[in-house]
């Protein structure tokens, strides 16, 4: 495991490491696993030594290097770079290059992290598993015959390989914190509107947020504050001050009043997942939280509410890759009209499981049957918001579930099969819904004849109460003991 963000920060701005020395030490890593694990489409390396040289001379000038000097960074290939390409996972973006950065990739950057390339991720981000990718499956670094989770399963497997201390991935509904959980690192969804998504190539807009993996709460909330905050660029973007969270992480929350809803036992969840989230409920016990039994029956809906909006949305946003205006257009064929060359570029481009999403999409919102799911899935979701509101006027601080129904699934095995690839998002997709700031927290193991898979429990806190979640989660990481170490 090479070092965490921190100590790069400190080694590298207070000249006792070079930036170029970590930077030449994790491309080495790459070059190492990248090959058993897939987790980077792109690796830039001459950009990254580039990079890192700038930093060295900042830091030999005198000049503040920033909180980040140093640190590597990986970057889910849905958030745009002028380095490198944007490629979504999908051929028709195989080529593209984005003519600018991402806001979070600016303010990265401008705190001296050094971007070393880009990560694999199931195409346009749809999926749970990151084997919908265009360029073949990511491997989880426990197990390499099983999945990482996704659709951040680059950025994820990223860490918790130790090729890199810090990633960043979107959630629409659970892709940052299902393949943390299955990865045994930290991902954290923050509340709509905190992160910008200038440069995120959208998939479902009002649900799309940008969050960071990392080994700790601590590195994550580090890595949260940089890129946190308003930007002009997008008109979701909230006001909301970003107060330095991993300064006060260590700071006890009191009174802890932890909701832990009925539904978090339900019949689909292993019995190891079960055990985990029991011991994480011991583990904030004695940390000196109370628990607090709550009935969150709207969870139940989450799935099928949100599998209506976010496939409507996405229908809206993929418009556009018509391999005129965007994207890989197919070769022209004598004396065909432009809708065949439309239609040819689409279905050449776009792989099956994108597809899914289109028809679903339009059909939810074709005329007729609007109001049957669309609108009703609607309801449904402000309804979700509702319950979790009721909750936290309650008293409950956060709110405890588990990640994931259980560990890493094995490559292949729910490929075949999209109900049961879309049920993985059964305790995730509420926190979208709601709009609310949502994370994972590797907790217990699973232990089948093969090697220990990590689990991982999500806090759920009220709009803009990243501070007092990420302290929880601290108080709760305290208490466990460390996430096994990949093979
Ligand atoms: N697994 C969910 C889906 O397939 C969530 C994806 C995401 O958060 N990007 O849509």
């Amino acid at each position: 495991m090479l070092d965490g963000i921190r100590q790069i920060a400190d080694a590298v701005s207070s000249g006792r490491r070079s930036a170029r020395d970590v930077c030449a030490d994790h491309l080495s890593r790459i070059r190492q696993l990248n090959a058993r694990y897939s987790a980077f489409l792109q690796v830039v390396d001459n950009d990254a030594l580039a990079a890192a040289d700038r930093v060295d001379d900042a830091v030999r000038r005198g000049q503040p290097p920033g909180p980040l000097a140093g640190v590597p960074l990986a970057l889910k290939d849905n958030i745009c770079t002028r380095i490198g390409r944007t490629t979504c996972g999908s051929r028709i973006l195989e080529r593209y290059v984005s003519p600018y950065d991402a806001t979070v990739v600016e303010r990265l950057t401008a705190a001296g992290a050094v971007i070393i390339g880009k990560t694999n991720l199931d195409e346009f981000a749809m999926g749970s598993s990151t084997e919908h990718s265009a360029f073949g499956p990511t491997r989880n670094p426990h197990d390499p015959s099983r999945v990482p989770g996704g659709s951040s399963g680059g950025s994820a497997a990223a860490v918790a390989a130790g090729i890199c201390p810090l990633a960043l991935g979107s959630d629409t509904g659970g892709s940052i914190r299902q393949p943390a959980a299955l990865c045994g690192v930290v991902g954290v969804k923050p509340t709509y509107g905190r992160v910008s998504r200038l440069g995120l190539v959208a998939f479902a807009s009002s649900l799309d947020q940008i969050g960071p993996f990392a080994a700790n709460t601590t590195d994550a909330a580090l890595a949260l504050e940089i890129i946190s905050g308003l930007d002009r660029g997008d008109s979701t973007s909230a006001p909301h001050p970003v107060p330095a969270w991993s300064d006060s992480i260590d700071d006890a929350v009191k009174p802890l009043v932890i909701g832990v809803p009925r539904q978090a036992y339900g019949d689909a969840v292993h019995p190891d997942m079960r055990r985990a989230f029991e011991a994480a409920i011991a583990a904030f016990e004695r940390a000196g939280a109370s628990l607090r039994a709550i009935d969150l029956p709207i969870l139940d809906e989450g799935v099928a509410a949100y599998y209506i909006v976010a496939p409507a949305e996405a229908s809206s946003n993929l418009a556009r890759y018509d391999g005129v205006r965007y994207g890989r257009r197919a070769s022209l064929v004598p004396g065909e009209g432009l809708d065949a060359l439309y239609e040819r570029s689409r279905a050449e481009g776009f792989g099956a499981e994108v597809k899914r999403r289109i028809l679903l999409g339009t059909h939810v919102l074709s005329s007729g049957y609007y109001d049957a799911y669309y609108a009703t899935a609607c309801r449904a979701r402000r309804r979700m918001l509702d319950g979790f509101n009721a909750a936290f006027a309650a008293g409950c601080r956060c709110i405890l579930t588990p990640t994931t129904t259980g560990p890493a699934f094995g490559l292949g095995e729910k490929s075949d099969d999209p109900l049961a690839m879309y049920l993985e998002d059964v305790f995730t997709v509420a926190a979208n819904l709601a709009g609310l700031p949502a994370m994972s927290i590797p907790a217990g193991v699973s232990k089948g004849e093969g090697a220990a898979l990590p689990l991982g429990v999500q806090l759920v806190a009220p709009a803009y109460g990243e501070d007092v979640m990420l302290r929880a989660a601290r108080m709760l990481e305290r208490e466990l003991p460390p996430p096994p170490r990949p093979i």
